[in-house]
């Protein structure tokens, strides 16, 4: 029940029971009054009836006088009371209207009677007096029957006077007693009333002061304790614990949004710890693979909700390959023209999605190109791969300067790797025939021998010369010569196949290791060589140079060297194979180098 209505009822029923007590004690002062009126109206009959009484014997002693004295005066003072004494009988007969009962006003009848006897013995006496009958008049007033007349008349007014007093004090108990129980009903009104006063005084005081109280003070003990998820209750009484439940929920408000504040902060530190741990593991990576997996590893967390995809510029083909996609489902790998990705047209981040209208990329799908983010991988303002993401929750503003930040140290890492990777490969192998150089020839022989200890297998080198080279500079030029080390290479690269390790290993010659090889595979390889060379058609400015022969060495390890000097038994092999008149294959045994080594 609401507390209006209920404090509606308690006035309602308070005012009922004040007015019934008001009504009540009004009706108590009524009986009062009618008691007392009823006294009143006793003692008047009593006065009248005794006077009447006194009256009755007073008249008969005129009477009497009258006659024996036979006093005129007398006689007109009997007349003249007997007049009296008719009032006071009238309004004595007037008492049936003043709620005399039956019994009283028959007795009264009775007196009167009487009296009006007595009255008439004396008229009678006091005419025969008058009429000179003296006698019969005093006869007549001191008779017994006169006598037994006057003894009635006082029997009845005593009867009447006793009659009239039980009445009287019939009336005054009873008006006595309803007065005492309309004040004992007005007095449990009042009784009732306070209670209901109390009651609802009470439950006021609890619903309205104690239990919002209590609410409240929970409330503000979770807020100390920066529980914000408490709920404040909904007081919207117009008071001063509406005031304070008020304050109280504005103040869970400014203590929600400084918390959500923080966790903004909180989560932008921690994206920014997340980038620079990403730079600097990007700055220990020495591999795409390795650069790579740092991507994956750190970009779906630095861009949550997002999926993601790295391209990288393939420049032999000019296409961005995809070569990693992460929080996106399988089959994301793809490629497209550079030209299809407005991004790498315009140089600079593209979100279709951050402006109301603007071109989307062709390289996204149709249903995804409004949520994408494109953004270029830019190093010395050449492009050399892109970031693109999808936005799964548009409605949150995706955090740009962290894709800018995590793009530019991307790219960086993957120039760096880019020009890594080309030092390397000019350290490492031969420009002019794109052979490798004896930069890590050491390093290659030494693990291959290791190989072949390991799985007590042999292992073959072969050393390759061009014959007469310096001649044929001479006679075709150095340009010339370029051409026939580039298809010379370019033939024992097709001999070779994977079967070893082929090294320019100075001028015009080159080593090949050949790892499980003996020495009969090993020398129809170099017969192969030998015949392809010699069969090839040397050609420069389409002028037919040669033609060109290459003298071979070879040596086997364990059979015909140590495995520290397999390279100089293959050498000499080669020098035997020279000075034999060139253009054929010997083998180190041949040369009888195992314990001859100059
Ligand atoms: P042999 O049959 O005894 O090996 O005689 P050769 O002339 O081939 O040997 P020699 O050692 O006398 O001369 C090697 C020549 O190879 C000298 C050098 O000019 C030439 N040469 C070395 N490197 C290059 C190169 O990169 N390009 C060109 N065109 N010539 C080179
Ligand atoms: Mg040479
Ligand atoms: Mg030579």
């Amino acid at each position: 029940m609401r507390i209006a209505t209920l404090t509606n009822i308690a006035y309602i029923a308070t005012v009922c029971l004040t007015l019934s007590s008001g009504v009540s004690l009004f009706v108590a002062s009524n009986a009062e009054q009618a008691e007392r009126a009823a006294v009143q109206q006793s003692r008047d009959f009593d006065a009248l009836t005794e006077e009447l009484e006194k009256e009755a014997f007073s008249l008969s002693n005129l009477a009497r006088q009258a006659v024996v004295k036979e006093d005129e005066e007398v006689s007109q003072a009997w007349k003249a009371k007997l007049a009296q004494d008719r009032i006071m009988e009238a309004h004595l007969a007037a008492l049936r209207d003043n709620g005399a009962s039956q019994s009283e006003l028959h007795i009264l009848q009775t007196a009167l009677m009487a009296l009006d006897k007595l009255e008439e013995e004396q008229r009678t006496a006091v005419t025969a007096f008058e009429t000179g009958k003296r006698d019969d008049g005093v006869r007549l007033l001191f008779s017994r029957e006169y006598e037994a007349n006057l003894a009635q008349v006082e029997n009845a007014f005593t009867q009447f006077r006793s009659l009239l007093d039980q009445r009287t004090d019939t009336a005054i108990a009873e008006a006595t007693q309803l007065s005492q129980r309309l004040r004992t009903l007005s007095e449990i009104m009042v009784g009732l009333t306070a209670l209901l006063f109390l009651f609802v005084l009470g439950f006021i005081i609890r619903h309205r002061i104690l239990r919002p109280v209590i609410t409240l003070s929970d409330v503000v003990n979770r807020l100390a304790t920066q529980d914000y998820a408490v709920q404040t209750p909904a007081i919207s009484h117009v008071d001063e614990i509406g005031d304070m439940a008020q304050a109280i929920s504005i103040f869970r408000e400014n203590g929600l949004a400084r918390q959500r504040l923080e966790q903004e902060r909180d989560a932008d530190w921690e994206t920014r710890k997340l980038l620079a741990r990403m730079t600097r593991r990007l700055q220990g990576c020495d591999s795409y693979s390795d650069i790579i997996l740092a991507t994956t590893v750190f970009a779906p967390h630095i861009i949550p909700n997002a999926g993601g995809q790295l391209y990288i510029l393939d420049d032999h083909i000019d296409m961005m390959r995809c070569v990693a996609h992460w929080l996106l489902p399988e089959g994301g790998e793809s490629s497209f023209a550079p030209e299809h990705c407005w991004a790498l047209k315009r140089g600079h981040l593209h979100s279709p999605l951050r402006d109301a209208v603007d071109m989307p990329c062709a390289h996204v799908p149709a249903e995804l190109s409004a949520r994408a983010i494109c953004v270029p991988l830019i190093a010395q303002n050449k492009i050399i791969g892109l970031l693109s993401f999808t936005n799964h929750t548009p409605e949150s503003e995706p955090p740009y300067i962290y894709i800018e930040l995590m793009a530019e140290t991307l790219a960086l890492a993957l120039a760096n790797q880019k020009l890594r990777e080309s030092l390397t490969r000019k350290a490492t192998f031969d420009a002019l025939t794109g052979m490798r150089n004896r930069t890590d020839l050491d390093d290659t022989l030494h693990a291959a021998i290791e190989q072949a200890k390991a799985s007590q297998s042999v292992l073959s080198c072969m050393m390759l010369d061009i014959d007469h080279f310096k001649k044929l500079n001479d006679t075709w030029g150095h340009e010339a010569g370029d051409k026939v080390l580039t298809e010379i290479a370019a033939i024992i690269a097709g001999c070779l196949k994977n079967s070893g390790t082929a090294f320019r290993y100075g001028g015009e010659e080159f080593l090949i290791i050949l790892p499980d090889m003996n020495e009969a595979q090993t020398r129809a390889l170099a017969e192969a060589i030998l015949e392809n060379v010699a069969s090839h058609p040397m050609r420069y400015d389409a002028q037919l140079i040669g033609p060109v022969s290459v003298s071979i060495g070879l040596a086997v390890w364990p059979h015909h060297a140590r495995s520290d000097n397999l390279v100089r038994a293959a050498d000499l092999a080669l020098y035997h194979a020279k000075e034999n008149g060139r253009g054929q294959i010997r083998v180190a045994r041949d040369a009888v180098v195992q314990d001859t080594a100059p």
